[in-house]
């Protein structure tokens, strides 16, 4: 019964979401066929995991090393990889993701190389720090292009692009619009790498109309949660 409720919930949350982003790409003049809806499952149960996935959800983020494990082993999808990097957590973290969103830090990309299991790729996009003294991770936009560059140096990734957060307490418009301004001069300097995940639940329409591909959705599908991470 709960069960039967819960998916009609995460049903219609989903049909909203989606349907918010084609209304954000059609002002944009784009096509929502560019955009990855991530839903970000974490601190939710493996069960509404297996909802969504019933509903055609193929891509799913976790921040948590141990937490998303757990739940990539149930139920198969591409599981993205997108809190705080611990050197301690990445031999798992590269067992399980099949995307890492906020590479931020040389000495990670080095280890992730050493311990990709044989024959893997993981895709990868670097955060950039939109707002440097907030403390949050990212790479400085200074430091992007020598990044990109030690990433490209392994066979073992495939670099799709930049990813960022808008800071807190700024108005997410300008910070996308500098997160567009440092994603241009990046998508011509490396373009093989063209894409950039950008955008949560609340501000995700904003980050459509400054170019954002990856959209990463956590509460407008599954709910509020209670211990924010
Ligand atoms: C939690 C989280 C999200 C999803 O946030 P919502 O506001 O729940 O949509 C997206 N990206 C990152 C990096 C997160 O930590």
């Amino acid at each position: 019964m709960a069960q039967l409720e819960r998916r009609e919930v995460l049903s219609s949350n989903l049909i909203s979401v989606q349907e918010r982003i084609q209304t954000a790409c059609k002002s944009a003049g784009r096509n929502p066929e560019e955009i990855t809806l991530v839903a970000v499952t974490k601190t939710y149960p493996v069960s509404d995991v297996e909802i969504l996935a019933d509903l055609g959800v193929k891509d799913f983020g976790e921040n948590r090393e141990q937490e998303g494990r757990e739940k990539a082993m149930q139920v198969p999808g591409n599981w993205h990889f997108q809190g705080q990097i611990q050197s301690n957590k990445i031999a798992s973290i590269a067992s399980w993701a099949s995307v890492v969103h906020s590479l931020d830090d040389a000495k990670h990309v080095e280890r992730f190389a050493r311990v990709m299991p044989d024959g893997k790729t993981m895709k990868v996009f670097i955060q950039v720090a939109l707002n440097a003294s907030e403390g949050r991770g990212g790479v400085l936009p200074e430091f992007l292009a020598e990044m990109a560059e030690l990433i490209g140096s392994f066979s073992q990734f495939i670099l799709r692009g930049l990813m960022a957060v808008a800071p807190l307490g700024e108005d997410p418009n300008k910070a996308f619009e500098r997160l567009a301004r440092i994603h241009s001069v990046f998508s011509q300097q490396f373009p093989d790498s063209p894409a950039l995940s950008a955008g949560m639940s609340h501000d995700f329409e904003s980050a459509i109309s400054h170019g954002a591909t990856h959209v990463r959705i956590g509460s407008s599908i599954l709910g509020s949660r209670s211990n924010p991470l």
